[in-house]
């Protein structure tokens, strides 16, 4: 697999200015934002004008150039990325919509879009000398870190909430990792790994600067699958929000390379209203996110109290003129069923708050029928043993 070699430069901070070396470990900045990879743009788009970029690599790895990995030799790549723009007509079709399309994220390696993220930081980190990975997780996280880590023989500890079903700490453990089960949320289970205080490198979410790079591959193939193009909408899921400053960041990016030009989508973030800092501080036009106390919710990758990025996220929301919408997270199970009979698609409870946000949103005049709406299916739904009634019994028959 030909994979060219980055084009990055140094990190920086996108609050006070600070830069920092990219090839050292770096956490986030001593002002507290989280760090952004910067490169030489300049060079990029010369790879644009000799037909180098993207690469015709059937992976996120197709923009390299654009990725944080120096050396090919680094790169822990399991497959992630390049996943299809489904049109699912009939569900566009009940909501009323002229244009939706699904980006299906449960079609990478470990069945959700955290593997983008680990990908990254865990190829990054292993580039830097690291072998020993710790994570707090609500799930998917930990299942993708644990998979990249077994494919570098590096070491994989991860901390879950106690009520995270079976199947997440199962699949951790198939891949060689060790789990560590907390009473809480994922707060909590963060807390409990800093007080154990391992010889590990910690990959939280925007607490190390490359699970965002890898997210941000997602805004590439947004436009790229659009023929360039950047849609009139773009509806995440959000919890932890690195989609949300991913896919932003993306798009300055391709300006940059003259791949699109000053047009950006509407960014809008869904919560469950049972979680749901982001839309609080958004709807009360706070700058930073006020920590959400006892948050319930089913889509149990929606039940991050407190966000590290809060600052980063509304700033990315408001400034694509977009927005934030809290759902009720009884509507999850009867979406998510819905759309498994409307279009085979087997989504995330998370996902399910995206379609339900999508619905409120067009109910309420925000976002047009006519609009060209892209919604991330941010997973999987098969490893979410924790939702009510979303099965029916099957009838038997008896044979005799
Ligand atoms: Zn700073």
């Amino acid at each position: 697999m030909a994979i060219v070699i980055s084009h990055i430069t140094h990190l920086e901070c996108p609050r006070c200015h600070r830069k920092y070396s990219a090839d050292a470990l770096s956490t986030y900045c001593v002002c507290g934002s989280p760090l952004f990879a910067k490169y030489d743009t300049t060079q990029a788009r010369e790879d644009v004008e000799k037909g180098q970029f993207p690469s015709q690599v059937n992976s996120m790895w197709r923009y390299s150039q654009l990725m944080p990995v120096k050396s090919p030799l680094h790169v822990i790549s399991l497959g992630e990325g390049w996943t299809p723009m489904l049109t699912p007509r009939r569900l566009g079709k009940h909501l009323g919509l002229k244009m939706l399309r699904i980006k299906d994220e449960s079609q990478n390696p470990t069945a959700s879009f955290k593997d983008r993220g680990l990908c990254t930081a865990v190829s990054k980190h292993i580039e830097l000398g690291v072998n020993e990975f710790a994570l707090p997780s609500a799930g998917n996280a930990a299942v993708s870190m644990s998979a990249y880590c077994a494919a570098a023989g590096a070491k994989a500890t991860i901390f879950m909430p106690a009520d995270t079903p079976r199947p997440f700490f199962d699949e951790c453990r198939l891949f060689g990792a060790e789990t560590i089960s907390v009473e809480g949320d994922i707060s909590d289970a963060g807390r409990e790994m800093n007080k154990m205080n391992g010889d590990w490198t910690v990959l939280s979410t925007t607490k190390e600067p490359y699970r965002v790079e890898g997210k941000k591959t997602l805004g590439f193939e947004i436009c790229e699958q659009s023929g360039w193009r950047v849609p009139d909408i773009v509806i995440c899921p959000t919890g932890g929000g690195t989609a949300v400053i991913g896919i932003w960041k993306a798009f300055d990016e391709l300006e940059a390379l003259g791949l699109i030009g000053r047009e950006r989508p509407r960014m809008f973030a869904a919560q469950s209203g049972g979680c749901a800092p982001i839309v609080h501080a958004f709807e009360k036009g706070l700058d930073t996110i006020e920590p959400w106390m006892n948050g319930r919710t089913q889509a149990l990758g929606l039940r991050v109290p407190s966000p590290f990025a809060g600052r980063l996220i509304l700033q990315a929301l408001r400034r694509s003129g977009g927005g934030a919408v809290a759902v009720a997270d009884q509507d999850i199970v009867e979406i998510k069923s819905m759309v498994g009979k409307m279009e085979g698609m087997n989504i995330c409870p998370e996902s399910a708050v995206a379609i339900a946000g999508l619905r409120n949103l067009l109910e309420s005049g925000k976002i047009d029928y006519d609009e060209d709406v892209v919604l991330l299916n941010t997973g999987n739904g098969s490893r979410y043993t924790n939702l009510r009634g979303s099965t029916q019994d099957t009838t038997t028959i008896d044979s005799q």
